[in-house]
């Protein structure tokens, strides 16, 4: 359980982050980032002595899942697509060299 700025309730240098916190919101890789930088926020906060931390306020709840390599289906918010939009977002790499990027890691 999680307060809005990620502390693990009753501890106050303690954070949760991805699929283990009780906020409510779809489980997903992408949020547990989103997550991840505010929880890097807060503990440079903490670092500098300071308390005001930032809040996590939720992403946009969406589902992509891939069809092949060209074809997947999305749910974003209410609205489902199938087909080439959608694949063309994701499964090409899934996401592969998108990641490697963030993680400052050589792409293959
Ligand atoms: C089939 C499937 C498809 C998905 N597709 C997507 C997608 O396309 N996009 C997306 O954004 N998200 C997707 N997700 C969700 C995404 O995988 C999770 O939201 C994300 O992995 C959560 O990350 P996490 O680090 O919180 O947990 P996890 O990735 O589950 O990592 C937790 C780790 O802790 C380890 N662990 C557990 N207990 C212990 C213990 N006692 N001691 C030590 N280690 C322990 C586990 O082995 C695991 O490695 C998908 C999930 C599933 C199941």
């Amino acid at each position: 359980m999680i307060d809005s700025d990620m502390r693990v309730k009753g501890h106050a240098n303690i954070f949760a982050i991805g699929d283990i916190t009780d906020f409510k919101e779809i489980k997903q890789g992408y949020l547990a980032q989103m997550h991840a930088d505010v929880v890097c926020k807060n503990i440079k906060t903490l670092m500098n002595g300071k308390d005001k931390l930032a809040a996590y306020k939720g992403g946009q709840e969406m589902a992509i899942v891939s069809l092949g390599r060209k074809e997947a289906v999305a749910q974003i918010a209410c609205i489902t697509i199938s087909g080439r939009l959608p694949g063309m977002i994701k499964s090409g790499d899934l996401f592969v060299t998108k990641t490697r990027k963030a993680l400052a890691l050589k792409s293959t």
